[in-house]
């Protein structure tokens, strides 16, 4: 049994059938790319999987357990982290405040930012900020950092919760080529530091091609394949959904 077994789930918005049947698994340690072009239903996989969204069928299993349908602070809960296509950092806090929040968090000690807070956890969370390259930007206020540096704190801010899984949509959203180079080779980094299982959407595929493990395509809701980067480089059937069928890599 695989770390996470996503079985037969299904989606349907009214009368558009946005995930059909998707069944795939995820190892520990694995850094898994989901891709497809826009409207493929991939947010809508990620939504299920972190229960903003019910599935009408299918099931989820993480780590033997069945977490289909459950609310996201329960899944939350279960070790699944995720990251966020638009940013959700504190601007008014520095930098380390954000991970001293998420870290107070992940230890259950309330959601109050108080004076006397500002002094927990900030050795944790300053060997994060090290782990994600960010440590020298520590005391910046976070409304000053630059896009990727904040794409950067974000991944700190998820691991703070220490996820055996995380889910990251689009997490390089906006950001410069070698920027989205960059993330993906830190995120894979920790990926092999942490042992932590990775699911993530990316649009560049010269990064999913360099970076991910494994690679599972997408298209109108289906998935049409699930293999090796070799394996999806050479599908006919993914080359003429991307570059034969005049579906360019969808844009942002
Ligand atoms: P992707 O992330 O691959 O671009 P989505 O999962 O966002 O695709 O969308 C898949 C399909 O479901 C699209 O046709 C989209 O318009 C539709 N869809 C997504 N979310 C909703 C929603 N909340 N209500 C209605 N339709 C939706
Ligand atoms: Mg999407």
């Amino acid at each position: 049994m695989s770390f996470l077994n996503v079985k037969d789930l299904s989606k349907n918005f009214g009368g558009i059938k946005a995930v059909q049947g998707v069944s795939f698994s995820l190892e520990k340690g694995e850094l898994l790319a989901l891709i497809g072009p826009n409207g493929a239903g991939k947010s809508t996989c990620f939504n299920m999987l972190f229960g903003q969204l019910k599935p009408d069928a299918g099931s989820v299993v993480l780590d033997g357990e069945n977490i289909t349908g459950l609310k996201p602070r329960k899944i939350w809960r279960k070790g699944v982290g995720r990251t966020f296509q638009i940013t959700a950092t504190y601007g008014s806090m520095t930098v380390i405040e954000n991970v001293q929040m998420a870290l107070i968090s992940h230890h259950h000690q309330g959601f109050s930012f108080t004076k006397r807070a500002t002094k927990m956890y900030r050795e944790k969370a300053m060997e994060m900020l090290e782990l994600v390259g960010m440590a020298e930007q520590a005391e910046r206020g976070t409304a000053t950092i630059a896009y990727g540096d904040l794409k950067s704190l974000e991944l700190a801010i998820a691991l703070a919760h220490e996820p055996k899984l995380l889910l990251m949509d689009e997490p390089a959203a906006g950001m410069a080529p070698t920027e989205r180079q960059a993330l993906m080779a830190l995120t894979k980094r920790i990926v092999e530091e942490k042992g932590v299982s990775v699911l993530f959407t990316e649009h560049d595929m010269d990064v999913v091609f360099e970076h991910a493990d494994r690679i599972l395509v997408l298209n109108r809701g289906q998935l049409l394949a699930n293999g090796t980067v070799d394996e999806i480089r050479s599908n006919p059937q993914v080359q003429e959904v991307y570059l034969g069928g005049g579906t360019t890599f969808a844009n942002e």
